[in-house]
């Protein structure tokens, strides 16, 4: 919208001084061929134009009539469309022959020979613009019954004189009153602030903890109680079983061999059970062939004959003797 301002302060309804409550807006076209806003509006403010005439309505009454709007639509002297408000919005005006001046702010658009689609098409849009700064403006709802109207609605609802604009423009080029107030609501619903997304919460595991009623549990190295006192380090060198669990509260009683009793609650996030999870494989298997020692196959796998006795370690041997065919694991290490 291109909105401008030229006040008709010599207008006999400016210096009437009134003023209204705004309910609405009332919507006219000017019934006369001729699209320049220098015919309504003037003086001439450099973009205008010069009206040749002086029959503009910035005076006490136009064409000898009591007639003043506030705001026209249509053309400045460069070809392009403008908005002029010609009153204060909340000033009463004269625009509609009828009741709707006391409620109403009331704008004209005014008429070329009705046939030209761009010069339509531009103008709408404009007053479209304008009806949706006026309600944003003045808190209306344009889908709210008699909020927005034309001034052939305003007859019908008995609030206005007889006229038939702008229905006598507007569906030749295939718009009524009614895609109107559609697209003045399209404009304000355009207009709301985004409201930004709100950052999606992660979701919470559902499954609350792998530990139950029962475990034999191990306590991780930062754990504490659940009220945030120290675990003595002999407490987490042992394996407890479960006593129960609410939430995530644990309590810890037995050690695993039974010699002691704590009855403490613990986070469960600090729990695991023992043994749940099984050492990942850290030996592979081999198999002793005729003439191996284990000295020989220490030095082959862990690179030094020294090792030999990492291999009986691991794997149990309570001598130096091997066999073929015998599987032994060896340190990946
Ligand atoms: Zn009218």
């Amino acid at each position: 919208m291109n909105l401008r301002k030229l006040i008709f302060t010599n207008n006999a309804c400016y210096k009437a001084g009134r003023t209204i409550a705004i309910k609405g807006v009332m919507v006219h076209s000017t019934g006369t061929n001729n699209p320049n806003l220098r015919r309504y509006v003037g003086p001439d403010d450099g973009l205008l134009g010069k009206n040749q005439y002086n029959n503009h309505w910035n005076q006490d009454k136009p064409d000898g009539r009591q007639v003043c709007v506030h705001a026209f639509i249509g053309k400045l002297a460069d070809g392009s469309i403008a908005t002029y408000q010609t009153l204060p919005w909340n000033h009463r005006g004269w625009h509609a022959g009828g009741s709707a001046n006391d409620t109403h702010i009331g704008f004209e658009i005014c008429e070329d020979g009705l046939t030209d689609a761009a010069y339509f098409n531009a103008v709408y849009n404009e007053a479209t613009e304008l009806c949706a700064y006026l309600c944003k403006e003045y808190k209306l709802d344009p889908m709210a019954d008699g909020v927005i109207i034309g001034h052939f609605e305003g007859y019908k609802r008995g609030i206005a004189s007889n006229h038939g604009d702008p229905n006598n423009w507007f569906p030749k080029h295939g718009k009524s009153m009614d895609s109107f107030r559609a697209e003045v609501k399209e404009l304000l619903d355009a207009d709301k602030p985004v409201t930004p997304p709100k950052p999606v919460e992660p979701l919470k595991p559902e499954t609350p903890s792998a530990i139950k009623k029962g475990d034999t549990v191990k306590l991780s190295g930062i754990a504490t109680y659940y009220d945030g006192k120290t675990i003595p380090s002999w407490v987490k060198g042992q394996n407890w079983i479960v006593r129960e669990v609410k939430g995530d509260r644990a309590v810890i009683d037995k050690n695993e061999s039974g010699t002691n009793s704590i009855c403490s609650p613990v986070n469960v996030k600090f729990l695991s059970v023992a043994g749940a999870t099984p050492p990942a494989q850290t030996y592979e298997i081999y198999t002793v062939v005729k003439g191996d020692t284990l000295w020989g196959i220490a030095k082959s796998k862990l690179g030094k004959g020294e090792r030999y006795p990492e291999i009986k370690s691991l794997n149990g041997l309570t001598s130096d003797v091997i066999r073929a065919g015998q599987k032994l694991k060896i340190s990946l290490k």
